[in-house]
């Protein structure tokens, strides 16, 4: 799952992949143009800290996540086609390291981007 910094950068990835959207705890509807607005405001008044970050589900559904892990999901996509969402949220696997200094490397890398070892 990727992760955004602002509202609106979730929100116009989400908007990629649904078009209306309701408040998780309300009734509250919103079309992208709407969304976009609502993203507007939320990050010029309310702006997440650092640690925090936004998280959109493959049906375009927005969550929050303040502490790293557990997602609190804000806007829901419309209708709401019952796909689970999971309640946290994990890294893609960082599974290779360089032997010579320990630096992770992405999977399939030929050297290492720290050191220069060949892997
Ligand atoms: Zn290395």
């Amino acid at each position: 799952m990727e992760r955004f910094n602002t509202l609106m950068e979730a929100a116009e990835f989400s908007a990629t992949r649904c078009t209306s959207w309701s408040f998780a705890t309300s009734n509250d509807r919103y079309d992208v143009k709407g969304l976009l607005v609502l993203a507007e405001t939320s990050d010029s008044e309310d702006p997440i800290d650092e640690d925090s970050f936004y998280v959109v589900s493959p049906a375009g559904a927005i969550g929050l996540c303040e502490d790293g892990e557990s997602i609190d999901w804000l806007l829901l996509p419309n209708p709401d086609a019952g796909q689970t969402r999971p309640e946290a949220y994990t890294a893609a696997p960082q599974i290779n390291f360089c032997s010579k200094c320990g630096n992770p490397v992405t999977p399939g890398a030929r050297f290492c981007g720290k050191c220069g070892n060949r892997l």
